[in-house]
């Protein structure tokens, strides 16, 4: 109990250990343990496994398939605390939000579940004595690329998606944080996952999405991370013919109007900035305030943002946990010292807290200037930007004025405000009063360069699989 688990990989049901990179706990520097790598052996008996579960998950029927993936949920909430406390040492949040991510990761599996039943086709009419169906099928094998921010409810996502529509996967986890997916792939087999229709990879992440996406055996391929790798990506799938899910960067938007109370606003964004450490693609990062509230916005913002206590994920006090990885840090200081550079006012926070872990503290910059950097790029850090804007038409114009498209928030009381934001934000996802992007029952995903595809809902699911038309004329050789 509350141990590190041994990093391994998962080919064909056999746990296998070699040799690969260390991990690294983000609070303290310290060594965790070693990420196995795959050798190209290793990839091609991963395949094949997937390749032969395939045959036997796609003739299991739809009931069966969702009590195994259903029991693997209840065993993640078994184990939660387990699981949590290895997040916590490797990614570095809170443990009370690495409990959470597990919650919501369960919720996902447990609705992808149950919507997996429901794969519905259809019938078209047609003449007498000719019917067409039209069938949904799972695609194939799946491979599947999961980042570091959410070592068990990324991996989860794809997972959840590809199993319960009927696919097998292989799934290259994150190297940074690898033991969230593999108390994952554990409790699916715990659960009575046959052998082969999950595998687990991991290794130098070019080498491996090199290998597998050509391989005639993988049908889709589903990326989240970055915006200039998923491009890499999707261009090596475009090459091979192969259909893609790209769950890409984001630059969230806040549009906050003048009909709102700017302290309860102000102080609701900065506990939402601070989940994760902003390390988060639908982190709200660009506040844009109607001037009328925006001193009193900005003085709550900052207010709370400086009483986010920061600290070791394992310590119950603390709000915020290291960043994951030294390049974060790296990152938010180039950020800062750019945007004060060009006249950024700093409200709260702005320089790196200690020398040993990667802690930053929740960043308020305010009136920074459009060609600032954190601006045009996203932070993926704990920095959050307010600037003010004359009416609602200013802010959408600025929310849209970037290549992003994945969340926006905005908070209004007008119905009004409410119909002109729907039409007119960019997104794939837009929330209103609230900082919650997505559910397990809703379709999360980008527009722009935040990628294609979605992840959840009925939507999601339907990305795993493929449409097949089926015309069936009744024999009559008499006609
Ligand atoms: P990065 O661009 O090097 O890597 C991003 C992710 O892609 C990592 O998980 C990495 O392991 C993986 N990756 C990199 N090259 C790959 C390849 N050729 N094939 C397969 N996978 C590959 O950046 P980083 O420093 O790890 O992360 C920082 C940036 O990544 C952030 O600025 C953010 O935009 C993005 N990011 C986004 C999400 C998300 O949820 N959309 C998650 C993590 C990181």
């Amino acid at each position: 109990m509350n141990a590190y688990p041994e990093l391994q990989l998962c080919i064909g049901g056999a746990w296998k250990s070699a040799e690969g990179q260390p991990t690294l706990n983000p609070a303290d520097e310290s060594v965790l343990g070693t990420v196995p790598h795959a050798t190209a052996g290793d990839l091609d008996a991963a395949l094949d496994a997937a390749k032969a579960g395939f045959e036997i998950w796609r003739k299991t029927s739809p009931a069966k398939r969702a009590a195994i993936i259903v029991e693997a949920a209840r065993l993640l909430r078994e184990r939660v605390d387990e699981i949590a406390f290895a997040i916590t040492l490797e990614q570095g949040k809170p443990l009370a939000q690495s409990k959470q991510e597990i919650l919501r990761g369960c919720e996902i599996i447990e609705w992808d579940a149950n919507e997996g039943r429901r794969l519905y086709g259809r019938i078209i009419p047609s003449e007498p004595g000719m019917r067409h169906s039209v069938l949904r099928q799972p695609i194939g094998v799946v491979a599947a690329f999961s980042p570091w921010n959410f070592p068990l409810s990324s991996p989860v996502r794809k997972v959840a998606g590809a199993l319960s529509a009927g696919c097998s996967i292989v799934l290259k986890a994150s190297e940074e944080t690898p033991a969230g997916a593999v108390h994952l792939v554990r409790a699916f087999h715990d659960a009575g996952l046959p052998p082969g229709i999950l595998n687990l990879v991991f290794g130098v992440p070019s080498e491996i999405s090199g290998y597998l996406i050509p391989r005639p055996e993988v049908r889709l391929v589903t990326f989240t991370g970055s915006i200039p790798v998923g491009k890499q990506l999707a261009g090596l799938a475009a090459q091979h013919m192969k259909p893609a899910i790209m769950e890409l960067g984001g630059h969230a938007p806040v549009i906050v109007c003048d009909d709102v109370d700017p302290a309860g606003a102000g102080t609701l964004s900065a506990v939402a900035k601070s989940r994760n450490a902003g390390q988060v693609c639908v982190s709200p990062t660009r506040f844009f305030v109607h001037e009328a509230i925006f001193e009193p916005f900005a003085a709550a913002f900052a207010k709370r943002a400086a009483a986010i206590k920061v600290g070791d994920g394992r310590d119950p006090s603390s709000d915020m946990g290291p960043l994951a990885n030294h390049r974060r840090l790296e990152a938010m200081e180039a950020f800062v010292a750019d945007a004060k550079q060009k006249g950024a006012r700093v409200l709260a926070g702005g320089s790196r807290i200690g020398n040993r872990g990667y802690y930053f503290p929740l960043t308020v910059l305010a009136e920074v200037s459009d060609d600032a950097r954190v601006m045009y790029e996203e932070p993926f850090g704990p920095l959050a930007v307010i600037n003010p804007v004359r009416d609602i038409d200013e802010a959408i114009d600025k929310a849209n004025a970037l290549p992003y498209g994945l969340a926006g928030y905005a908070f209004t009381n007008s119905a009004r405000n409410v119909d002109r934001l729907a039409e007119g934000v960019e997104v794939g996802n837009l929330s209103i009063n609230h900082f919650v992007a997505s559910s397990a029952e809703t379709p999360f995903g980008g527009v722009k360069e935040s990628g294609y595809g979605r992840e959840g809902g009925t939507e999601g699911l339907e990305c795993y699989s493929v449409v097949k038309n089926v015309s069936h004329k009744q024999l009559d050789f008499t006609s």
